[in-house]
């Protein structure tokens, strides 16, 4: 049966039941055969509106976009008449105006796209590229097509999520995916003054060490410190942070054997994850970003088919 379709896609947590797991399916289908769906969208156009900084996420879409046969525009908001103080609901409608299909959008206020999707006429929709500290629900979906396809017992595993929970937008929707699939046990951990809110933390393990939190998972995904988030916050400088919270080899060795080592990017070598770990054997960093490619395709299909 075919899930309920939402005309976008603002977070994990509003998403219909079954639209996950069927974008999930869409991607893993796409990715057997990415040929048979190289005009799927042909003549539609689709709009990336970045607000922050992005090298995966914005490209990632424009290939997604490209590899369905879409056109793509994309717009910086560097280069954009937000720089002459156009609110960000005025440049959405301007687009809008101009009947692209799609669009893409990213911004550093927590919940900014609501009102963008509230304004949407029908046939034009959505899609999430990151707001603040909130969501980022490709990001979760392309993370667990990954674990689908690298963890034959998936959904029963020990995944592990460590670093900045309070200010990445990744933990929010990571853990609310992981949680929605079922997967049997979820831990945190993260440096004091990090932590998630309490929303994420319900049902999960918290650790304040991570060595502690490392034994015996079968999956680790490393977080970097938000930076551009902290609002003046103090944090240990990078020798420090790595020696009590960086994931290193020998830390590395409390998981699992074959314990999967993931990062959704950009790293920051030596401080959140050691170089050697990064680029080792357990580490699916690129894999996650080859499936952003699947994943993104797949809800721009399912959205707009
Ligand atoms: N690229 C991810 C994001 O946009 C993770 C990060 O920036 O740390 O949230």
């Amino acid at each position: 049966m075919r899930p309920e379709v939402p005309d976008h896609l603002l977070d994990i947590e509003s998403a219909p039941p079954g639209f996950l797991e069927h974008v999930l399916d869409l991607a893993a289908r796409m990715r057997e055969n990415p040929a048979n769906w190289s005009r799927a969208q042909e003549g539609r156009l689709l709009v990336n509106l970045f607000y922050e900084p992005s090298t995966r996420t914005r490209v990632s879409f424009e290939i997604a976009a490209l590899r369905l046969g879409m056109r793509v525009v994309n717009i910086a908001a560097s280069d954009s008449s937000v720089k002459k103080g156009e609110t960000l609901l005025d440049t959405f409608r301007t687009l809008a105006a101009m009947a692209p299909d799609v669009v893409v959008v990213r911004h550093p206020e927590d919940g900014a796209l609501a009102p963008l999707a509230a304004a949407a006429a029908p046939g034009l929709h959505v899609v999430n590229a990151g707001d603040g500290s909130r969501s980022h629900p490709t990001q979760a979906l392309l993370d667990a097509l990954t674990l689908r396809t690298r963890c034959p017992g998936f959904p029963a595993l020990k995944v592990l999520v460590a670093g900045d929970l309070r200010h990445s937008r990744v933990t929010r929707s990571g853990v609310a995916l992981l949680k929605r699939l079922g997967v049997s046990e979820i831990r945190l951990c993260a440096p004091p003054g990090l932590e998630a809110g309490p929303r994420v933390s319900e049902g999960v393990r918290y650790f304040e060490d991570l060595d502690s939190a490392l034994e015996g998972v079968d999956v680790v995904m490393m977080l970097r410190i938000q930076h551009e988030r902290l609002a003046g916050m103090a944090i240990p400088d990078s020798e420090t942070y790595h020696r009590r919270w960086g994931l290193t080899r020998e830390r590395l060795g409390r998981a699992a054997p074959d314990c999967l080592v993931m990062h959704p990017g950009p790293m920051n070598r030596g401080v959140e994850i050691a170089s050697d770990v990064a680029d080792g054997p357990q580490s699916v960093i690129l894999e996650q970003v080859a499936n952003g490619v699947f994943t993104r395709m797949a809800v721009i299909q399912a959205l707009l088919d």
